[in-house]
């Protein structure tokens, strides 16, 4: 049997890419251990369509220190998204959160794939690499230069991909997902706290001036680029910018925010954050040439999307604690 293992299965964009698995046809094992990053019922909410499926494994179970031979047991591709996420929590005794969760772990599981026949390897890098570009759109091909420790152990981790594929032949992929929004979004990220400020009728509080730049790529379109990276012929190590290609400032997204809740969005200024960039902006030509991948979400499209999610979960019980 052909196993798809997916880490952070539990989360925002694993739940997505089991789901999508699942709807292939694929067995899919998922392993997460709900940490406190977020509210553990949220985690649980993500699972729930999953669980319904008698072709997912689910195991509770901490990569730090579990035993990963049996869970790489007829493993054909790994989709490795978990992580300790986020920028601003990085800093001072956070980090070794970061460090363990994201890159012990990365280095845990491709020690455990040596010798596997693993078809890919696929891990879930980020834009967070790149820090304060020197240009934009920003290839692959521009130096890596975080400018938090989160992206510091972001890019550690790619690093471990790529001297794994040298040394033992691990056929890793990198993908650079550039900010993902959508249904399931994590609490603590801008465009879900700007709905939920939006449909609550509070301020949202906005870091710094609003002319912050990113380039934010729907969900189901990294999952899409997920799979076409687990199948499509790759060099072993390869580093792939996934993003929407879109220059939006934060002043624009609570607008469009505005009009999809049909109401405007008072905001409540905050000082910038340590660790947060001024823009981010991808180049996609390498995802087009190589796994033949280009968004098809526009950010409206996504937007409404995501506030119906909102709508829906309002409907459903208490809004998600953020954690
Ligand atoms: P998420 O927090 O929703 O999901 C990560 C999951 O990993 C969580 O459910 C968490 O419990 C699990 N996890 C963390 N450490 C673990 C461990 N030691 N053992 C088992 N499970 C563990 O985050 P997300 O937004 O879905 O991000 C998924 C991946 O994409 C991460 O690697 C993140 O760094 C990367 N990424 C995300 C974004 C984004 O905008 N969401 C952007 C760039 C990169």
């Amino acid at each position: 049997m052909d196993v798809a293992l997916v880490t952070g299965a539990a989360g925002f964009v694993g739940s997505h890419l089991v789901e999508a698995l699942l709807a292939e046809g694929r067995h899919v094992r998922g392993i997460d251990c709900f940490t406190p990053y977020y509210d553990r019922s949220t985690k649980e909410a993500n699972l729930a369509e999953a669980r319904r499926s008698g072709a997912f494994e689910f195991h509770e179970a901490d990569l730090r220190t579990t035993d990963l031979s049996s869970l790489l047991d007829d493993v054909e591709v790994v989709f490795h998204q978990a992580a300790q996420p986020g920028v601003r929590l990085s800093w001072a005794e956070g980090f070794a959160e970061y460090e363990s969760c994201n890159l012990l772990v990365t280095q845990r599981l491709l020690e455990a794939a040596r010798g596997l026949p693993l078809r890919r390897f696929v891990y879930a890098s980020s834009s967070s690499v790149y820090g304060n570009a020197p240009q934009y759109p920003t290839s692959e091909a521009s130096p890596a230069s975080p400018q938090s420790p989160y992206g510091v152990t972001k890019l550690a981790a790619e690093h471990l991909c790529r001297l794994y594929a040298s040394n033992y032949g691990i056929p890793t992929v990198s993908l650079r997902y550039f900010t993902v929004y959508g249904p399931r979004q994590r609490p603590d990220m801008a465009t879900h706290r700007l709905i939920e400020a939006a449909l609550n009728g509070h301020p949202f509080p906005l870091y710094g001036d609003g002319s912050h730049v990113r380039d934010f790529t729907f969900v189901g379109d990294v999952v899409a680029a997920n799979l076409l990276a687990s199948r499509q012929p790759l060099s072993a190590g390869e580093v792939i910018n996934i993003c929407a290609g879109g220059s939006v400032t934060m002043s624009e997204l609570i607008e469009m925010v505005g009009t999809a809740v049909d109401g405007s969005v008072s905001v409540d200024l905050q000082p910038e954050q340590p660790g947060d960039v001024h823009r981010t902006g991808g180049d996609g030509t390498v995802a087009l040439k190589l796994l033949g991948w280009s968004p098809q979400t526009s950010l409206s499209q996504g937007i409404s999307a995501q506030v119906a999610w909102h709508r829906a979960q309002r409907r459903s019980g208490p809004p998600p604690v953020v954690g």
